[in-house]
């Protein structure tokens, strides 16, 4: 595998999809997806300028982070468990993952304990999808306020898995969906939420032409990963 090759062809895809919506490439983040792959595989990435990586297991990323240099951030992208809250506060840089009151009661408390707010997005659940977390819009707009009234939570923004599709062009009504809700959101607090992270290797350059300001790419950057492994204390 080649990192560098498939770093410099995202950026190039990216780069263009800015382009053909008028945007700055400077308005996307790359996070870098590491579930899957080992530390050895960050330190090169890290090497060729990555600095932020996404995990979706507290106890892998636990593992891994202390394995890595301190420099680099990490997110939290998964479903997060309650039993997990004190971990992933202390640490994550940010928590995409929020999906419901309960848990954003949880993370607040344990970010007060240690005296600091935690970053967080809300996942929202577009489709609609038996199969995977987050909120459906509707209870999104009626649970958001209290949400964001949380002392220790920072709210930034949004976060959607699309659907998986063999045509990302077919996922394109999700991606605008999210970006009307998150005007829906900023309306409704009074606040903006500059953070859209959504796109994944399938497709990416749909969602950035939708508008999003943070892509979430594992295959296509670092190569493909070994099948999770049940790690202890992990579902
Ligand atoms: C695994 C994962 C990704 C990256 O998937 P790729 O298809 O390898 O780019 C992005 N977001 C979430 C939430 C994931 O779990």
């Amino acid at each position: 595998m080649d990192l560098c090759a498939n770093l410099n062809h995202v950026r190039h895809r990216i780069s263009a999809a800015c382009v053909r919506s008028g945007r700055q490439a400077e308005s996307v983040t790359l996070l870098a997806v590491s579930k899957g792959h080992p530390a050895e595989v960050v330190c090169a990435a890290a090497e060729l300028g990555l600095s932020i990586f996404g995990e979706n297991r507290v106890q892998e990323a636990k593992a891994k982070i202390g394995l890595c240099p301190g420099r680099l951030r990490w997110h939290l992208i998964g479903h997060l468990q309650s039993n997990k809250c004190r971990d992933a506060v202390h640490f994550f840089a940010m928590i995409q993952s929020v999906d419901s009151l309960a848990l954003a009661r949880e993370i607040n408390r344990w970010a007060d304990k240690s005296a600091k707010t935690m970053p967080v997005l809300i996942e929202v659940n577009v489709a609609g999808e038996s199969s995977k977390f987050g909120y459906a819009p509707e209870k999104l707009l009626a649970e958001l306020k209290e949400i964001n009234s949380l002392p220790r939570i920072e709210l930034h923004g949004l976060m959607t898995v699309a659907p998986f599709a063999q045509d990302a062009e077919k996922v394109r009504p999700v991606f605008r969906r999210m970006r009307e809700l998150r005007g829906q959101c900023e309306d409704l607090l009074g606040a903006p939420l500059p953070v859209l992270s959504m796109g994944m290797s399938g497709d990416f350059e749909v969602a950035v032409e939708e508008g999003a300001t943070m892509i979430r790419l594992g295959s296509a950057v670092l190569g493909p990963r070994t099948a999770p492994k049940p790690v202890a204390g992990d579902p």
